[in-house]
C-alpha cells in the first residue's frame, strides 16, 4: 500500500482521483485515453491489482498459501500475467481458462485449481496434461470421469471435493452458492464416503477440501463457518487415513459499489480472521480465489455521452456503452458509481436515468440518480467495472467489444484493442 496518507482519513478506494478537475487513472488522464484508444474503453490500474494482491500475500504470510485468482472475473491476459509474475496460482472454470493461463504465464500452470460444475473430458485431459495443482470436484459423476480420464493418460489426479456447508451468505440470490439448494458443491455430510470409494482408485488422489459460499459477500462470519465446516471435515479424512494437503477456503470478498469510504486493508484484516477462526489449528496448505476484491475497483468503464434525451418528466443521458460492455446492472441491479471525467465549476447535478443504446429497457447503468451535469460528447467514468465488466460482455446488437488498457503510473498499455467488424465476422459462414 501507499505510505502517503499521514491523516487517519482512509486512502481512496480507487486508482480514479481528481487532478486540476481531470480525472486520472493513477498519474493518466482519461480524456488522453479516450483521445487515443476511442470509447467505450475499459481502464484498469495494474498498480491497484498488484496493491490488493499484495495485501492477501501480506495477510497470510504466517502459513503456507497460494492466492489463486479467479480467472472468470477478469480474464485478461494482460492481467493474467501481471498477477502470474507475482507469484499468484489461478481458480479456472473451463478449458478455455487454463489457456489463457498457459498463454500468459506458464509457469503458473502448476499452481491452478480446476473448479465448475460441467467439466468435459477435453478440459480434464487438457487440465491433466498441464499438470495442474488440483480438480475441484463437483459431484461424484465427475470425479468418476477424471479418474478415467486420468487412467486413459495415465497420470494421477489430484482432486479436492468442492463441498456444500449448507453455509448462507446475504448476497445476490444469483451469486449465492453455499446452500443445499445451489447447484454447487457436494453436501458435505456424504463427503467422507465419496473420498473413502475414491482412495481405492490408484488414478486419483485425495489431495484437499474446497469450499466457495458466493460472491460479494460483505459479512465475514459465514466465510468462518464454512471453514469451520471444512476443518473438522479435514480432521475426519485424515483419521480415515487421507493425506489431505490443501485446503481450499474459495473467493468472494466483497467490495464497496458506493461512494462510502471503503478500507480494503482493513477488509482483508477481518477477512483473515475469520478465516483463521474457521482454520482453529489446521496447517494445511491454503488456497484462496478472490476475483472481484483484486480487480473490481481497479477498472472503470470509459464512455462518452452521445445524446440526452426527454420523455415527459424523465431525462436519459445516453452513452456509446451499453449493457453488452457491462451487464452488471441489467443483470443483478447492481449499483456502480458514475462520474464526470471533466469535473465541472458549477456544481450543478441532474436527475436521470444513464442509460446505452442497446435495444432493451433493460439497458441501464442507472435509474433515477443524481449526476453531474453533462453534455453531449462527454465523457464519464463508470467505476468498479474491472471485475464481470469485459469477462461478462458480448456482441450483443453486433456491437464490437470495448478496447482495455492497463495504466501502470504514467506508463499505459493496451492490452486488448477494440473489436472490428472483420474480427465479429470471422467465425461466420455463409
Ligand atoms: C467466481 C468464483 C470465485 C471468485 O469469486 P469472487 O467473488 O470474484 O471473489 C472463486 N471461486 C469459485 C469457485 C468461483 O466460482
Amino acid at each position: 500500500m501507499k505510505k502517503k496518507a499521514t491523516s487517519k482519513s482512509i486512502p481512496p478506494a480507487r486508482p480514479f482521483i481528481y487532478k486540476n478537475r481531470t480525472l486520472l487513472c493513477d498519474s493518466v488522464p482519461l480524456s488522453s485515453l479516450a483521445e487515443q484508444y476511442g470509447t467505450p474503453l475499459y481502464v484498469y490500474s495494474a498498480t491497484q491489482i498488484s496493491e490488493r494482491f499484495q495485501l492477501f500475500q501480506q495477510a497470510f504470510q504466517d502459513r503456507p498459501h497460494t492466492v489463486c485468482y479467479a480467472v472468470k472475473a477478469n480474464p485478461s491476459l494482460a492481467i493474467l500475467r501481471l498477477l502470474g509474475r507475482q507469484g499468484a496460482g489461478f481458480d479456472i472454470v473451463s478449458g478455455g481458462e487454463l489457456e489463457r493461463v498457459r498463454r500468459a504465464h506458464k509457469p503458473a500452470l502448476k499452481k491452478v485449481v480446476f473448479s465448475g460444475v460441467g467439466k468435459q473430458a477435453w478440459e480434464i485431459d487438457a487440465a491433466l496434461k498441464a499438470g495442474i495443482l488440483q480438480f475441484n470436484i463437483e459431484s461424484e459423476q465427475e470425479l468418476g470421469l477424471v479418474a478415467a480420464r486420468a487412467q486413459a493418460l495415465k497420470v494421477r489426479a489430484r482432486f479436492a471435493l468442492r463441498v456444500n456447508p449448507d453455509v448462507f451468505a446475504e448476497t445476490h440470490p444469483y451469486i449465492s452458492t453455499g446452500l443445499s439448494e445451489h447447484k454447487f458443491g457436494i453436501d458435505i455430510k456424504i463427503a467422507r464416503a465419496i473420498y473413502r470409494r475414491a482412495a481405492k482408485s490408484k488414478w486419483l488422489e485425495p489431495y484437499g477440501v474446497s469450499v466457495h459460499i458466493g460472491s460479494q459477500i460483505r459479512k465475514v462470519d459465514p466465510f468462518a463457518s464454512a471453514l469451520e465446516r471444512v476443518t473438522s471435515l479435514v480432521a475426519e479424512l485424515r483419521r480415515d487415513g487421507h493425506n489431505i494437503r490443501t485446503i481450499d477456503a474459495g473467493g468472494g470478498l466483497g467490495i464497496d459499489y458506493s461512494d462510502a469510504p471503503f478500507d480494503p486493508a482493513h477488509q482483508v484484516e477481518r477477512y483473515t480472521a475469520a478465516l483463521a477462526k474457521g482454520l482453529a489449528n489446521e496447517t494445511a496448505h491454503l488456497l484462496l480465489e478472490p476475483g472481484r476484491f483484486l480487480v473490481a475497483q481497479a477498472g472503470a468503464l470509459l464512455t462518452r455521452v452521445v445524446v440526452i434525451k426527454k420523455n415527459g418528466s424523465k431525462t436519459f443521458v445516453i452513452t456509446d456503452a451499453a449493457m453488452n460492455d457491462l451487464i452488471r446492472p441489467a443483470l443483478y441491479h447492481a449499483h456502480h458509481e458514475i462520474i464526470p471525467v471533466r469535473q465541472s465549476s458549477s456544481k450543478g447535478t441532474i436527475t436521470a436515468d444513464v442509460v446505452g443504446p442497446v435495444c432493451e429497457s433493460g439497458d441501464f447503468f442507472a435509474r433515477d440518480r443524481a449526476i453531474a451535469q453533462v453534455r453531449p460528447g462527454d465523457l464519464v467514468a463508470i467505476l468498479d467495472a474491472g471485475a464481470y465488466g469485459m469477462s461478462l460482455s458480448s456482441n450483443y446488437n453486433s456491437r464490437p467489444r470495448p478496447a482495455e488498457v492497463l495504466v501502470e503510473g504514467k506508463k499505459v498499455s493496451l492490452a486488448r484493442r477494440r473489436e472490428t467488424m472483420r474480427d465479429q465476422l470471422a467465425p461466420e459462414v455463409l
